[in-house]
């Protein structure tokens, strides 16, 4: 259990991070973990409760709480504590397909749910998590998993996201025959082409694809299908099918003026600067697409804030970041207690870095954007914005975010990157496999089950969940193929 006096002894303590001001130099990665030793301590912190919420992944006031994986935190806290790397690294192998990218993107759901988080410092989970997988490559322990024997069945994942990859693992080490198909020209999902390079390094991913190829799991790229390739075409070939295709249908601004030039959704911004820095071996950085200008970003989530942060790496003459939403407070509310999620004020790292650079927060809160004005060129450059309260909805009773009236200003805009948040699937996927969708468009299953409406057609991730967090499209993607597994073999041992 760590150390039994260890929370009253050792103080949280995480990562070195390079300064603001320094780490826009690059789109490297800038954290430096701790000593193994000092990382020691921090498992030491680990009190391993009667009733561990840091695993438990469950709903609360609306949010998830503790892990989803349900890793077994307070087991590896207290591996971590006594040495036994790499018994703490099969440990959380059990529960976990890629700990190398939630200990680095993870917001960490196990320590906002951590006791100690009651009335003091969190345990430092994440870190501890990232110190066992990076512990374990470095001492050559992950090792491609080959199955002994192969059943015949063969299954065709669409998607390489974290969900895809996850369900692909799994499939291929029980022995079935796994080919992943991916419309992009790298496999990763969000993980290569959302989440920017200094949050999680492409080679992170390049590093767990090539032990997946050796594990025998296909990768086929630059192939969408329902375009390239025909949904009944797949269904021939393949015993079954998983649909993981994220949800990739970004919620639009739709106001005048939004037809000018300038204006993108922040996936395809953000996707574009790594590709461009991918495709160069990091020796071009796109700085022509923000470099001198004002840039806007539409939406106060950890999407708008990773456009902030890459919008200063590409030196913006100012960004600005707009939400609808009150600021939330600097401590949990009454009505959100621990072991809730926290709704606080986060101050992310592109936050951090824009105040470093331009001397203020680029938040504004309460605000929405009414209309985009573009030069003689049809180029944005400024837009309309305006102050929002909240309103009771005399029909539905809900609270609403209405226009102040009077409150309207024009701000400089040369480019406006929407950060809205997703709608759910794209319709030409599930109109080619002919799977029921939801009301949100995600794709329509039991509760807790993963088969569509049509047979031998199995769904996972955000296509399934909606918008969400990698965590969530891991623990989808095992559960899927643990779905697919049953059925192909009558039963699971996944
Ligand atoms: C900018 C951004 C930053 C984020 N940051 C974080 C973070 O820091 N931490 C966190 O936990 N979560 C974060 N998220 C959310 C997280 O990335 C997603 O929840 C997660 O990636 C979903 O995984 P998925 O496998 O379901 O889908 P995705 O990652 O979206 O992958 C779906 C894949 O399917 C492919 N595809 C779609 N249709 C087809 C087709 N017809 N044929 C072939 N291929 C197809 C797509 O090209 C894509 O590669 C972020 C999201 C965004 C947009
Ligand atoms: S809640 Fe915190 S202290 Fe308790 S077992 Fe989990 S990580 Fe350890």
């Amino acid at each position: 259990m760590g150390k039994p006096t260890g929370f009253l002894d050792y103080n949280r303590e995480t990562a070195k991070v390079l300064p603001p001001k320094v780490r826009i130099a690059n789109f490297n990665e800038f954290r430096t973990p701790l000593s193994k030793e000092k990382q020691r301590l921090q498992g030491a912190r680990c009190m391993a409760c009667g009733v561990p919420f840091c695993q438990s992944g469950m709903m609360l006031g609306g949010m998830a709480s503790g892990c989803p994986l349900h890793n077994l935190v307070p087991e590896t806290n207290d591996l971590v504590y006594t040495g036994n790397w790499k018994q703490a690294y099969l440990r959380l192998s059990k529960t976990h397909s890629f700990p190398e990218f939630t200990s680095r993107v993870c917001p960490a759901l196990c320590e906002a749910a951590c006791t100690c988080n009651l009335n003091g410092e969190p345990v430092a989970t994440k870190e501890n998590e990232r110190a066992i997988i990076e512990t374990a490559y470095k001492e050559g322990w992950v090792q491609p998993q080959k199955p002994n024997v192969r059943t015949g069945k063969t299954i065709a994942v669409i998607g390489s996201g974290p969900s895809g990859l996850a369900a692909a693992q799994q499939l291929n080490r029980r022995g079935h025959s796994v080919t992943v198909y991916e419309r992009s020209d790298r496999p990763g999902g969000l993980l290569r082409y959302g989440i920017p390079n200094m949050k999680l390094e492409k080679s992170v991913i390049d590093r767990r694809i090539r032990l997946m190829e050796e594990e025998g799991v296909k990768f086929v790229l630059n192939t969408n299908v329902g375009k390239d390739i025909k949904a009944e075409e797949l269904l021939k070939q393949y015993d079954r099918v998983v649909l993981a295709c994220g949800a990739s249908n970004p919620r639009d601004i739709k106001v005048p003026g939004r037809e000018a030039k300038g204006i993108y959704f922040a996936v395809d911004f953000l996707g574009m600067v790594t590709k461009t820095l991918l495709d160069s071996n990091f020796d071009k950085v796109p700085y022509e697409l923000a470099k001198g200008k004002n840039v806007l970003v539409i939406g106060g989530g950890d999407t708008g804030n990773d456009c902030v942060g890459t919008s200063v790496r590409l030196g913006a003459k100012s960004v600005t970041q707009l939400e609808m939403m009150p600021k939330p407070p600097v401590e949990r509310a009454a009505n959100n207690p621990w072991p809730q999620w926290p709704r606080v004020l986060k101050t992310d790292y592109g936050q951090e870095e824009a105040i470093a650079v331009f001397g203020h927060d680029p938040r504004i809160y309460q605000t929405t954007v009414t209309e985009f004005i573009a030069d003689k060129n049809g180029n944005v450059c400024k837009a309309k914005i305006v102050d929002l309260k909240a309103q009771k909805d005399e029909k539905t009773g809900r609270m609403m975010m209405v226009p102040v009236e009077g409150s309207e200003k024009v701000i400089p805009a040369d480019l406006v990157l929407i950060a809205a948040g997703f709608l759910g699937s794209q319709k030409y996927v599930t109109d080619a496999f002919h799977v029921a969708v939801n009301g949100k468009t995600n794709v329509d299953t039991k509760p807790d089950d993963y088969a569509t409406s049509v047979p031998r057609v199995f769904t996972a991730g955000d296509m399934h969940r909606g918008q969400s967090l990698v965590v969530w499209a891991i623990r989808e993607g095992r559960e899927a193929a643990k779905a697919v597994d049953e059925s192909l073999m009558g039963y699971t041992n996944l």
